[in-house]
């Protein structure tokens, strides 16, 4: 991983929220289920949800051999992958400065296919595990032909960024006198029981990974932290992102 952003990851807007240090970064991939990976065919832009896992210095996409996405990353095309933590809303005083607290990261490279059999059936279980950890030992493995039906690619971390919000509102001075509530709105995120599938056989229990799930810890706290101290500003004003 490059130790410093380059021109194309330095964050501009707000620099003082970026973060290029992999322990931030990884924290992200690591806590965000979903990623979204941007590439060009033809002059067209596509942005496709889709699940990621890291696994140390590279992110894994998987899906169907057929899968466009997949065969576009495959002949080396440039990506852009993001995933997005959403934490709070906050609410200002003025609508302008109604914001949100969020962390998430943008990863640039080069995507490639994982072939050799074993590499692959390792970033598969990588990936099975970073969605529900404990999960690859207990389940059946992929057989040949399902192996064969999926594609795996590896794209390394190594030119990425991360740009993190915290903290409450910041109001411009003469609207903290203003009636108006304003704090933060934290969004509520977790799972529910497991509901069993109409097919379960009798008497299989669901496991204490599935009962006690949760996603790893947070890359920073997202608490409610006082707005810092405002300059007098001499241009106008510009909504913070
Ligand atoms: C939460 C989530 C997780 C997913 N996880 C995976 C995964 O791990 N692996 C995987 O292969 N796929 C996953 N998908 C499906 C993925 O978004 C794509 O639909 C799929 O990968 C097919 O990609 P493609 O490029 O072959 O699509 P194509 O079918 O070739 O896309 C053609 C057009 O279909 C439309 N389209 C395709 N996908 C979507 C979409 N998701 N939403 C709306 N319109 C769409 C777009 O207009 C697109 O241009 C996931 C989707 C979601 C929402």
């Amino acid at each position: 991983m490059k130790k410093h952003p380059t021109t194309r990851t330095r964050v501009r807007r707000l620099p003082k929220r970026g973060a290029y240090d992999r322990a931030t970064i990884d924290a992200i991939l690591d806590e965000g289920l979903v990623c979204h990976v941007g590439f060009v065919v033809d002059g067209q832009p596509f942005v496709i949800p889709t699940l990621h896992a890291r696994d140390g210095d590279r992110l894994l996409l998987h899906g169907s051999a057929a899968s466009r996405m997949l065969r576009t990353l495959d002949e080396g095309v440039a990506v852009c992958v993001t995933v997005t933590l959403a934490d709070q809303l906050v609410i200002a005083r003025s609508a302008f400065h109604s914001s949100m607290n969020y962390r998430s990261v943008m990863l640039l490279g080069k995507a490639r296919l994982i072939e050799e059999p074993a590499a692959k059936m390792e970033a598969l279980r990588a990936l099975v595990e970073h969605l529900i950890p404990g999960r690859w030992d207990d389940c059946r493995q992929p057989n040949a032909t399902e192996m064969k039906a999926t594609w795996i690619l590896e794209l390394p971390i190594d030119e990425a960024s991360a740009k993190i919000r915290t903290g409450g509102p910041i109001d411009d001075d003469e609207d903290y006198e203003l009636d108006f509530w304003a704090g933060v709105l934290p969004l509520a995120k977790g799972f529910g029981k497991p509901v069993a599938d109409v097919k379960l056989k009798n008497g299989v229990k669901p496991p204490s990974y599935l009962t006690r799930y949760a996603r790893p810890s947070r890359a920073r706290s997202a608490s409610l932290e006082l707005p810092p101290k405002r300059s007098p500003r001499s241009r106008a004003p510009r909504k913070p992102r």
